[in-house]
């Protein structure tokens, strides 16, 4: 024979990720408890500091998945406008001409990396800007590379 008991208590809660009971809620910790992981990508660094710029780190992310909508892009997905670069009209517009190759890019690049103190004057491949990047070194501090 069972016999219950009912006592009457509050209910209470408990917050819980991945199996810690916290203090209180931390949307933090939720998130990272709710969020699909990849494995962290070699120029992570380059763009998630602290000190970074949302916006800058935000279209510097897009850029290194190859997602910013390009001219050619844009093409691509039926769009009726010019695929050419909307700064030399030379080539068509692709992320790699736009911030690598393009003749204006590359004068812009010059200018900086010569005010920044460097003797280089550009790079030619993604690979190559992100090594610089990580790269420490007296010229220049890190967050502002
Ligand atoms: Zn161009």
């Amino acid at each position: 024979m069972v016999v219950w008991t009912v006592v009457a208590t509050d209910d209470s809660y408990v917050w819980e990720t991945g199996g810690n009971e916290l203090q209180e809620f931390s949307v933090s910790k939720t998130w990272n408890q709710l969020r699909n992981r990849a494995s962290e990508q070699h120029w992570t660094q380059n763009i998630w500091f602290r000190g970074h710029i949302p916006r800058h780190a935000f279209t510097t992310w897009v850029a290194y998945q190859d997602r910013l909508p390009t001219r050619a892009k844009l093409v691509s997905w039926g769009m009726n406008i010019s695929s050419a670069c909307c700064l030399c009209s030379l080539v068509d517009e692709n992320i790699d001409h736009l911030f690598l190759r393009c003749e204006i890019s590359g004068t812009v690049w010059s200018y900086v990396m010569c005010r920044l103190g460097y003797s280089h004057r550009g790079f030619h491949s993604w690979n190559a800007l992100s090594e610089w990047m990580r790269l420490r070194d007296s010229v220049v501090s890190l967050p502002l590379k």
